[in-house]
């Protein structure tokens, strides 16, 4: 049966307007004012807002690392992701084997479980002429998107030379290259200079990634993108200085666009000196408050395109089970680097919290408009990774990938309403003014206020466009 959602406060990435959507089947078939249709189901949401559902462009699910396993697999993940209001994620395809295609068909098989739509980039972190010549099969496969890393030396890094063919290739096939940066020369000699003097707290994990060689990567990758005229997108920015860089290869028509993610708007290194502090690890690392302030700046100012989250949770501590839809759970995590900051498995939950906490902190507290809102957790990561219009967008034709949102809802935010699978909240006893009230996959409504009404298996794979524009 269609589907009438009348009289809502309409959101997009450029206007706010009152009308209604038509949702016939899987699409969405009509927007307007005043809908007369007959025989359809009506929601009236009158006081409440509706946007596209949320893109989520940089999420790692069932991802093996330090001996353990990511703690959200794409069932558990896209689930919290549902009731947060993000309705399509974009995972990684790490290079394990060879053929590349041949990683995609492997994670095309882990991530049917997912209840949302998905999408994937794909890591490159070893180049020779055999796997040169596969990525544009990628095409194909639908992925159209290259993450290559300037850290993680002898595991995930390319040489400055491998990193620039990347960028040629990319720009022949209408792809696009994505950049972890950071330095993995300086990184290796100051873990090994702090392990050997007895600098194992998770505070050292931030000392030994220094945002300059963060400041610098962007810098360097964005010249390599300017000589080899290609577009570039850096990943998960935490440092002033890297927006800073943005803005002047941006300045002078380098196509490079940036990600950052809450956590660098909202913590600092503080946290990862608190006795939990563990909660707080990731790479990179958070800064400091004048940083926190720098990103927001850059988000306002259209510096920074789009807010992802690096969702990658572990456990606080992996030898407690919580209860997760009725079964009792332990997954090892952080407690594996309890006395070694190095052992520490890098990630934080985050990919349900991204719109709410985003809404109250963000629009709420004067950071960012509504529309801004829109753009950057959804509309705008449709158009960079070739989901646009089909996803980030309330146009006839596109998927009907709806959120109301209440934005009069109160809460004390914290595992009590996050959905993650994991045992705790960056984000514990926040309070939050908005949230999703249902949400809608293709048509389908799989969030119900605080009822999920979704299924595994639901998501469906949903391939990236070639030619994508730089925005
Ligand atoms: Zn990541």
């Amino acid at each position: 049966m269609a589907l009438l959602i009348k009289s809502g406060t309409i959101i997009t990435a450029s206007e706010t307007f009152t009308g209604d959507i038509l949702v016939e089947g899987e699409k969405i078939s009509s927007v307007g004012a005043n809908l007369h249709v007959d025989g359809v189901e009506v929601i009236d949401a009158a006081g409440k807002l509706v946007l596209p559902g949320g893109i989520d462009p940089h999420v790692h699910l069932d991802l093996p690392m330090a001996g353990t396993v990511s703690s959200d697999d794409h069932y558990t993940g896209t689930k919290a992701a549902a009731f947060g209001g993000t309705t399509t994620v974009l995972d990684f395809v790490s290079q394990d084997t060879s053929p590349l295609t041949a990683n995609v068909g492997a994670w095309r098989l882990k991530a049917e479980k997912a209840a949302i739509d998905y999408a994937a980039h794909m890591n490159i972190t070893r180049l020779d002429q055999k796997v040169a010549g596969e990525i544009p099969d990628l095409v194909e496969e639908g992925i159209t998107s290259l993450k290559v890393f300037t850290a993680y030396n002898g595991r995930l890094r390319l040489q400055d030379g491998e990193i620039f063919r990347v960028l040629r290739i990319a720009r022949e096939r209408g792809m696009i290259t994505m950049l972890h940066a950071e330095n993995g020369d300086v990184i290796d000699l100051l873990v090994a200079e702090a392990l050997v003097s007895g600098h194992t707290t998770p505070e050292w994990h931030a000392r030994t990634r220094p945002a300059w060689g963060a400041v610098e990567a962007v810098l360097r990758a964005s010249a390599l993108a300017a000589q080899a005229e290609a577009p570039l997108y850096i990943v998960h920015m935490n440092v002033a200085g890297e927006v800073d860089q943005l803005r002047y290869a941006r300045e002078r028509g380098v196509k490079v666009m940036g990600e950052t993610c809450p956590q660098y708007l909202f913590f600092s290194i503080e946290h990862l000196r608190r006795s939990d502090g563990a909660k707080w690890l990731c790479s990179p690392p958070m800064r400091t408050p004048e940083d926190n302030d720098r990103l927001w700046k850059g988000l306002a100012d259209g510096t920074i395109q789009t807010i992802g989250t690096d969702h990658c949770p572990f456990f606080f501590d992996g030898t407690k089970p919580i209860t997760y839809e009725g079964t009792s759970i332990a997954i090892p995590g952080k407690e594996l680097g309890k006395d070694d900051f190095s052992k520490v498995p890098n990630g934080l939950p985050g990919v349900g919290d991204r719109l709410p906490v985003m809404w109250t902190y963000g629009v709420r507290a004067g950071h960012i408009t509504p529309n801004q809102f829109v753009a950057l957790t959804s509309t705008n990561p449709a158009k960079i990774f070739g989901l646009y219009p089909r996803k980030g967008s309330l146009l006839p034709g596109a998927d009907a990938d709806i959120v109301i949102w209440d934005p009069e809802r109160r809460l004390t935010y914290g595992i009590a309403y996050a959905k993650h699978r994991t045992d705790y909240n960056l984000y514990e006893g926040w309070e939050l003014v908005g949230y999703p009230d249902k949400v809608f996959l293709r048509g389908n409504l799989i969030v119900d206020g605080d009822r999920w009404v979704g299924r595994s298996g639901m998501g469906r794979f949903i391939p990236c466009q070639p030619g994508a524009p730089a925005l």
